[in-house]
């Protein structure tokens, strides 16, 4: 975001901002400070796609009723070691909260579980719902899917028919050291890159997305269609797609992202958009491990050291520095705890825009 104007404020500012406005907006303390904790946590770990710039889409969804203030999981049916949740669409802060607890409970009664979550409203950064379970002591994999939210080209294909579907794996922390964390996008870039490029933002990669034509694209506009800077952006109109990474592997990644998340669950999968007069939701199929029922003497330390290994590989020309999954969140986390989260200032104004419409002071 370094080309860009934007406004650095200390985390704890920005979560009581943020947890100011969902208060106002209708939601009890908890679960704004729930919303507040994960957005900021998505910027503070360098994922400002799915932090702070989210929270007009977010009002907007309670002000249409897309999404459910106050909302809890249904456990739909459960056995030892699975449950089904409906989130019943509800905010995904509150209801990833409350799976992820859900499955840690019963992995470290049974040594492992797996939860499937249904109509949850955006469950946001999922390396939050890695994170928690990793700080219980649980390894978690976890498939999310987009139900009724095609974006994604399959390979080979032009139209959309996929989603972003992210993956994420995590591993419980060593002290003092970063925690091993993938949580990735199956798509080039998840969308929300491409909404931050089109506001002038750190330009998306040439491959990122695909035009009707079969054209490789940078260009925003093939997702959102014609825009003007300030004005809102909507991808249904744009003609275009994102691209899965890794060509036909991530695109079969993100199509069993559909089927464990989507179908599985039985909440749906990324299209055809309407077909069943729902709105948006995610789709999670978790599962954890509690490694101590498993054959590592020490797993925590035995992953680190095997992480240690790999990063004494030479580096590559250009490169300083080999980093293992989770390094690059550790670091901005660091740094942006330290010195500040640094917010557009198009974000923060729509911010501000909202507080003064509910009545709240907003932070100088
Ligand atoms: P990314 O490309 O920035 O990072 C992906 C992974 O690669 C991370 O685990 C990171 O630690 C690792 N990584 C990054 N640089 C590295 C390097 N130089 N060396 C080694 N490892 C490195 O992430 P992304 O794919 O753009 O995803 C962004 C976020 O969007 C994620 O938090 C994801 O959960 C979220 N997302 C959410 C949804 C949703 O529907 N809720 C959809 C899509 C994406």
């Amino acid at each position: 975001m370094a080309d860009l104007p934007t406004k650095t404020v200390s985390a704890d500012v920005l979560r009581d901002f943020v947890a100011a406005i969902f208060r106002k907006a209708g939601c009890d303390d908890t679960e704004a400070g729930c919303i507040a904790f994960h957005l900021v946590r998505a910027n503070l770990t360098g994922h400002d796609s799915h932090g702070v710039i989210r929270i007009p889409r977010y009002i907007e969804d309670i002000e249409t009723g897309r999404t459910k203030i106050g909302g809890s999981v249904i456990v739909v049916s459960e056995s030892a070691t699975h449950a089904l949740l409906d989130g019943n669409y509800a905010f995904g802060q509150t209801i990833g909260t409350q799976a992820v607890d859900i499955g840690v409970a019963k992995a470290r009664a049974a040594g492992m579980a797996t939860v499937a979550l249904r109509h949850s409203a955006h469950l946001g950064r999922i390396g939050d719902w890695g994170e928690r379970a990793a700080a219980a002591g649980m390894i978690s994999i976890h498939f999310v899917n987009v139900d009724n939210g095609p974006l994604v080209a399959p390979f080979g294909g032009t139209g959309r028919r996929l989603a972003t579907d992210p993956v994420c794996i995590a591993i419980p922390p060593m002290a003092g050291r970063p925690m091993l964390l993938l949580d990735m996008a199956t798509a080039v870039v998840a969308e929300g890159k491409v909404f931050v490029a089109s506001m002038g933002g750190k330009p998306v990669p040439g491959d990122a997305m695909i035009g009707p034509d079969g054209k490789l694209s940078n260009d925003p506009a093939t997702l959102y269609g014609p825009m003007v800077p300030s004005g809102p952006r909507n991808p249904v109109n744009g003609q275009g797609a994102l691209r899965a990474f890794g060509e036909h592997k991530g695109s079969g990644l993100s199509f069993m992202c559909e089927i464990l998340a989507g179908v599985l669950s039985g909440g749906g999968t990324a299209g055809p958009v309407g077909d069943d007069g729902l709105p948006f939701s995610n789709g999670m199929l978790s599962i954890y491990l509690d490694p101590g029922r498993f054959g590592a003497k020490n797993f925590v330390r035995e992953a680190m050291e095997y992480a240690d290994y790999v990063k004494t590989s030479p580096v590559a020309a250009g490169v300083q520095e080999v980093l293992v999954p989770g390094e690059p969140e550790a670091r901005n986390l660091a740094n942006r705890e330290a010195n500040g989260v640094p917010v557009l200032l198009q974000t923060w104004t729509a911010l501000c825009n909202i507080a003064n419409k509910l009545g709240i002071a907003h932070p100088a």
